[in-house]
């Protein structure tokens, strides 16, 4: 199985949406935006559309910040109750044919390869299962997608039996594929287009990921394959945070219209120091992160939040209240990180070195309960 062939798209993908949106044109518009489009933006709280995200992330919304902040929290607990869940990624792999500027696993770094075999992701497990943990994202670099999908269909089998929820960060797959590892107990997939402007070709020069517009197809095959959980994010730091979330906003409203089955997640991922010595030529404030985080919340109260270990121990204890609903915690960003940590290996240096236990002491404090499990695999099972 490769790229789509046989397949026929049953709905319009995101990619016409796409290009009814050029970047300049947004970015014009961004800059246009008043006070009144951020109030309006404001009233429609938890229900609004991808242009008063837009109003919501612009400049003229940072004055409404505390605003925001009471708001996005309410509506959160609203929707969430006072539950944070815990996941922890699993990383299986540091094999990759691409190279990605900003990545400690680009093929451009001269660091050792591994993919954990049986035995060696059965010792993850025992250390993951020791932590209580009970929802895992198997994370890989970009190989090809044959031997990808043989041996991500492998790790399920090892895997989905200890655990009550698996999801996945890896390359970009057919639907057809999906549907064979959906089969296997894959729960969710998560796929950041990093960026959506014309940035895109520099910082991805090699390899599959030089392909933006299968990149951009992927939720869409994600929603046709059934899957229950998709992920959605870009790479903060790249380029203008606020338009290329715009055009995340833009793709959450696409896929609640033509596949409303799929929970939607959103992830922050803020550029990190990692191998290659990368420098973010757009780096995000902390305060601008927590305008992004309130804007994801005002436009859409159904969004799970994700806050993962890339933030700072302090950053993350006073934003986690505000509106996120998922975090990590402990996590190692190397294959085989947990029963044998090698820093060498790493794909980027994590912030917050809190083991869940402790991160579920420190949300305690804040007055919310950690979720270690709210999924069983049997609803998955087919009827
Ligand atoms: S970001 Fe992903 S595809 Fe790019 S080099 Fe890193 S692991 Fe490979």
């Amino acid at each position: 199985m490769g790229k789509e062939s046989a397949i026929k798209p049953l709905e319009p993908g995101f990619e016409q949406v796409f290009a009814q949106h050029p970047w300049a044109q947004m970015g014009a518009k961004l800059a246009q935006i008043g006070e009144a489009q951020v109030k309006k933006a404001l009233s429609r709280a938890g229900q609004g559309s991808p242009a008063d995200f837009m109003a919501l992330v612009s400049p003229a919304a940072e004055p409404y910040l505390e605003e925001m902040a009471h708001l996005a929290q309410a509506l959160t607990r609203k929707r969430f109750g006072k539950t944070v869940q815990m996941y922890l990624p699993l990383y299986l792999s540091n094999e990759c044919h691409n190279s990605c500027l900003y990545c400690g696993f680009s093929k451009d770094n001269p660091v050792p390869r591994i993919r954990l075999d049986q035995k060696a992701v059965e010792q993850e497990i025992a250390v993951l299962k020791g932590m209580g943990v009970c929802q895992v994202l198997l994370v890989t670099g970009d190989f090809s997608a044959k031997r990808a999908v043989e041996y991500l269909g492998q790790a399920l089998d090892w895997i989905t039996p200890h655990f009550a929820q698996v999801s996945m960060e890896v390359q970009p797959l057919s639907q057809a594929e999906y549907q064979v590892l959906i089969k296997k107990g894959l729960h969710g997939v998560m796929v950041y287009q990093e960026t959506y402007g014309p940035q895109y070709a520099k910082f991805h020069p090699h390899g599959s990921k030089a392909d933006f517009f299968w990149r951009l197809g992927t939720a869409d095959r994600l929603g046709r394959a059934g899957v229950h959980k998709i992920g959605l994010g870009a790479l903060l730091g790249l380029d203008d945070w606020r338009l290329d979330s715009f055009y995340t906003a833009l793709l959450v409203s696409h896929l609640e219209k033509h596949y409303w089955q799929s929970k939607l997640s959103i992830s922050f991922p803020r550029l990190r120091p990692a191998k290659g010595g990368f420098q973010p030529e757009h780096p995000v404030s902390d305060r601008h992160l927590v305008q992004l985080i309130l804007a994801y919340r005002i436009f859409n109260e159904n969004l799970e939040l994700s806050l993962s270990t890339r933030e700072s121990p302090d950053f993350r204890d006073q934003v986690i209240p505000l509106g996120i609903t998922s975090i990590s915690a402990g996590s190692k960003t190397e294959p085989g990180g947990y029963a044998n940590p090698n820093t060498q290996l790493e794909q980027f240096e994590i912030h917050d070195a809190r083991s869940p236990q402790a991160m579920e002491k420190a949300l305690a404090q804040k007055g919310l309960e950690t979720l270690w499990k709210d999924w069983d695999p049997h609803f998955g099972k087919p009827q």
